[in-house]
This record gives C-alpha cells, structure tokens and sequence, in this order.
C-alpha cells in the first residue's frame, strides 16, 4: 500500500480508502460481524483512512465502525466523518445541529478527536446556512481540538470549488468524478489546490455502476450512463479482465489525488481491491474499455434540493 500526504493537512492517507456506507447496509443488508471482518481485513491489509456519515445506515456504520476500530492504536487510523445529512431528505447545517452532530459522532466512533469531518453533500444545504453555521460549527470544534481538519463533501464540482474558495477547507471530498466514466475531478483540481486543499476522491467504481454486478436500484445515474457501464462489464468480461479492478487501479494511479474511497462488507472484495493496486494495469484492456465507455464520459446527474 502506498501511503501519500493529504493535501497540508499533515495527515498521512492510504492510497485506497475504506468508505463505511456498505457497513450500514447502503447496497445489502449487512451484519456486525461482517462489518467488523472487513474493518479489520481492510487494516491488515495496509488500509489506514476510513470514512463515515451518521447518514450511512441511520448511525449504523458509525456504531460498526466505531466498534472495530477499538482493536488498532487510535493513532496509526485517520477517521473521517460527516455532519449535516442525517437521512435521503434530511439535512441541517445549522451551527447547534451540526455541533451536536460531532459529539455524537465522537461517541459512536469511541474516540475523543475525529481527524477530519466534513459538511455533508452541501449542494443540499442553504449556502448562507452552510457557510455562516455549518462552517463555523466545524472551525470552532478544530480550534477546541475535537476536530482535526474541516471541509465539506457533495457532488456538484461548482459547488465545492466555490465553497473552498470561500472557507479555505483543510480538506474537500468529491464523489463519482474520478473514475473510468468521469474525470471532471481533473478540471478542479488547480482551483483546489490554490487553496492546498487535501482532495479524497470517492466511489471509484460510481456506486457500483463500474463492476461486472452492476449498480443497486437507487443509482441515480441516467440510463444511457447505466447501459454503457453494462456494456463495459460485458466487454471487460469478454476480455478475461474485472471491471472493477481496472476501475480502482485508474482512480489510485494519478498522485495529484492522493487517497480514493471504495466502500464494500466484502472482506473478498476489499482483498481484492487492495491486492489490484500493486498489479500491472493491463494498458490494452483499459484502453477497450475507455472506448465503449466514450460516449458518455463525463455523463453525470443533478444532485441538490429541487428546484
Ligand atoms: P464505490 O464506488 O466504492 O462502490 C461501492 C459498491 O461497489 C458497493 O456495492 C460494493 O459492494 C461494490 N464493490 C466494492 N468492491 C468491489 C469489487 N472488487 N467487485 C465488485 N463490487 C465491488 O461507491 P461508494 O460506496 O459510493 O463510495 C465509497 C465511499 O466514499 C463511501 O462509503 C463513502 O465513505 C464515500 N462517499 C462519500 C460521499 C459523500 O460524502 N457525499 C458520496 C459517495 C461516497
């Protein structure tokens, strides 16, 4: 496992992240004990960053979390969480939600500092509510030590690079925008950077769409988008190669961004995920696929409050 700084932070991150939404039943129901299995393969593995949300299962992946952590040195871990998402429609990035949500959080997770947290998909949230509250909520939890590093996650690439302009995060999450289907991440990346911004990358495999299984029923990417990740799958397939594992190694590759999320309760899947990274990437069957997908890279969809 190669391990990269994050950004000015002055944490250290695995290249390859676990994200902790599978462990709150986000894409199958999933029980403790699997849960902890994959914590701790994943840490045996080299797999030092973790990410999760009260969001992910209702504060189950927290709890999961929180628990298997308990068997590594707190230290050798860097932990990301979330405030202001607390269900599919449920935001509050008020300055007392937000507050609480972090001492909740620091409960559930059994720590007594969080080394980042970030506002939860903010494109949901009020800007002024996001930036005067939320915002404000975090800065204060870093100066009282409970934090580590502040930033803000979400979808829409405008939106972030605006709040970063604006905050000057330590730290911003970008999700589905670095991966086979998608590079937009790329554009951003010097409007991050003027700020020394530490970039985490998520969703290497686009919630699922860029595996031979396919996406769950919730994805909310566009049908032509979901038929040409099929098509992807079925072409990777027939050319003896896993989709998921070109996925992976193309989102780790590029040191600009240096750690990438993927989320699974698989312990076989995490094994295998770790284990492609320091593979050769087959450059014939990435290309192949970088050509079916073509026509609809960079294919996205709208995130936010309705309009
Ligand atoms: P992902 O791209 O990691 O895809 C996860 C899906 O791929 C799951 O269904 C998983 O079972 C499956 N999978 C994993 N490895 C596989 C393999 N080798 N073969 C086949 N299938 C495999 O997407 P994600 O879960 O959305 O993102 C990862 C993490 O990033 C999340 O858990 C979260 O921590 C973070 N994230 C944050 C935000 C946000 O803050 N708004 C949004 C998205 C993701």
């Amino acid at each position: 496992m190669e391990y990269r700084p994050l950004g000015t932070t002055g944490l250290e991150v695995s290249a390859l992240g676990l994200g902790a939404s599978a462990l709150g039943s986000m894409f199958r129901p999933v029980s403790d004990d699997e849960a902890a299995e994959v914590v701790h393969a994943a840490y045996d593995s080299g797999i030092t960053y973790f990410d999760v949300s009260p969001y992910y299962g209702g504060t189950v992946a927290e709890s999961r979390l929180g628990s298997a952590l308990t068997a590594v040195p707190r230290r050798s871990v860097v932990i990301s969480t979330k405030a202001g998402r607390y269900g599919e429609n449920l935001f509050d990035f008020s300055r007392t939600r937000v507050t609480q949500s972090i001492e909740e959080s620091l409960q559930r997770l059994r720590t007594d500092y969080l080394d980042i947290v970030f506002l939860h998909d903010i494109e949901f949230g009020h800007p002024s509510q996001v930036l005067e509250e939320g915002w404000r909520a975090l800065v204060d939890a870093r100066t009282a030590g409970k934090i580590r590093c502040a930033g803000a996650s979400g979808l829409p690439l405008d939106v972030l690079t605006r709040f970063a302009a604006a905050a000057q995060p330590d730290v911003i999450l970008s999700y589905c925008h670095y991966c086979l289907n998608d590079t937009t991440l790329l554009d951003a990346v010097p409007r991050l950077m003027a700020g020394r911004v530490g970039l985490v990358n998520a969703s290497p495999l686009a919630m699922g769409l860029l595996t031979q299984n396919g996406p769950p029923e919730w994805h909310p990417a566009p049908a032509q988008l979901k038929e040409q990740a099929a098509a992807a799958a079925r072409w990777a397939e027939c050319h003896g190669v896993d989709l998921a594992d070109l996925a992976l190694q193309f989102a780790t590759r590029r040191p600009e961004i240096p750690t990438t999320l993927v989320s699974t309760a698989n312990a076989a899947h995490l094994a295998r995920n770790v284990r492609v990274l320091a593979e050769a990437v087959d450059e014939t069957a990435l290309a192949g696929v970088l050509e079916v997908l073509a026509p609809v890279m960079n294919l996205t969809w709208a995130s936010g409050p309705p309009t």
